[in-house]
């Protein structure tokens, strides 16, 4: 029994001594992204905007409740106004993984593709790069191949690729006829109920109200990904919110700023919900970003698009076991369409080498960790 105790602590301190040697290859085997669909740099970085928590100028009808949740005396940090929007996010990513896209750090993120609205930038993240024939939100098969498409054309990715949605556009962004990925923007979030809960899950989702049509409520979608996420372990798996950019259309500030807290408890979930699984431990990396951004006054901030170039600057944050936890990037600008290859190299894989096209990962986000400083 001596002999085993001095063995272990032989072991344990020849560990110790040892330099932790930087990664050759990336440890994150899996990777989470979420999309919260039309979400200001300005809300992010910043919390509730007091001017906006305002009756006409952004809809709120319980002044006193959203002004409660959301708003913090200017004197305070913008760090309490942001927790109180974002508390995962704020408290979790941004201290142990990198944001980018605070204009306040001389780090302003932008989109590429000069159009400002959803098709456009959903392909630009996830082809990773602007594509001018991408230029309305019909429903059209994306003619590019998306960093998910290819991941799931890799023999360690095959079938280890799934995507959910809120807006029912994204199969056809993924172009499933061609990529065969498993894309649920609508109807049944659970697409093969096995069980009860599934199906229940599935009653429950249908008994929601189809209010605006091509989007469904972000609860139907959160449900389906976090049973995908528990039953089928995907390897990538893509969340794409919708609700806050469609109260930002309907100047429901309150909502907008309530989307943004349910989106970030959901975030919460994926993320705990993973860590809780042998799989996912210590070997999965989160991505979360946005679209595109909003106008940027009383009258235009509901809006986006060609005419609201205040639009263009958005935002993204990555944390994972690869990623030195720089926290707010300082004098690092970067681009929507650095997602898709961040999205492969976080995986080990090299997306650039698919096209000639597709912008570099996010520098600094992969393989960061320097031997000295764990
Ligand atoms: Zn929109």
């Amino acid at each position: 029994m001596k002999r085993l105790v001095f063995l272990v602590l032989a072991l344990c301190l020849t560990l110790a001594l040892q330099p932790a040697a930087r990664p050759a290859a990336p440890v994150a085997g899996n990777v989470l992204v979420v999309t919260l669909d039309g979400v200001r740099w300005q809300e992010l970085f910043g919390g509730a905007q007091p001017e906006l928590v305002d009756e006409k100028i952004g809809g709120v009808a319980d002044l006193d409740n959203t002004r409660a949740r959301f708003v913090r005396p200017t004197t305070t940090s913008k760090d309490e106004a942001r927790r109180a929007a974002m508390p995962f996010f704020w408290t979790t990513i941004a201290t142990k993984g990198q944001v980018f896209g605070d204009p306040d750090h001389n780090s302003a993120a932008r989109l590429t593709n000069g159009l400002w609205f959803s098709y456009p930038g959903y392909n630009e993240m996830l082809a990773g790069h602007a594509d001018p024939r991408i230029d309305s939100n019909d429903k059209i098969a994306n003619p590019n191949v998306t960093v998910l498409e290819w991941l799931n054309g890799r023999p360690a990715f095959k079938g280890r690729v799934a995507a959910f949605a809120s807006w029912e556009l994204l199969p056809y962004i993924l172009n499933v006829e061609r990529s065969h990925l498993p894309a649920n923007g609508e109807g049944a979030p659970i697409a093969d109920p096995r069980s009860e809960t599934d199906r229940l899950l599935n009653d429950f989702a249908a008994d929601i109200p189809p209010y605006w049509g091509a989007t469904r409520f972000d609860a139907t979608t959160m449900a389906g990904a976090l049973d995908c996420l528990k039953r089928d372990r995907p390897r990538v798996l893509y969340v794409m919110l919708g609700e806050t950019d469609e109260w930002g259309h309907e100047r429901r500030y309150d909502l907008y700023l309530d989307a943004m807290w349910r989106s970030d408890r959901f975030v919460r979930r994926l993320w705990e919900t993973a860590q809780s699984m042998p799989e996912y431990t210590g070997r999965t990396a989160l991505i979360v970003a946005t679209d595109h951004g909003r106008g940027a006054d009383a009258k235009d901030w509901t809006d986006h698009g060609r005419k609201v170039p205040a639009a263009e600057p958005i935002w993204m944050a990555v944390m994972g076991p690869d990623t030195e936890p720089l926290g707010v990037r300082a004098s690092t600008p970067a681009t929507l369409s650095q997602i898709a290859a961040t999205i492969a190299a976080i995986v080990g894989e090299d997306f650039t080498s698919s096209s000639k096209e597709v912008a570099p990962p996010l520098p600094g986000v992969v393989g960061s960790i320097k031997s000295s400083s764990k």
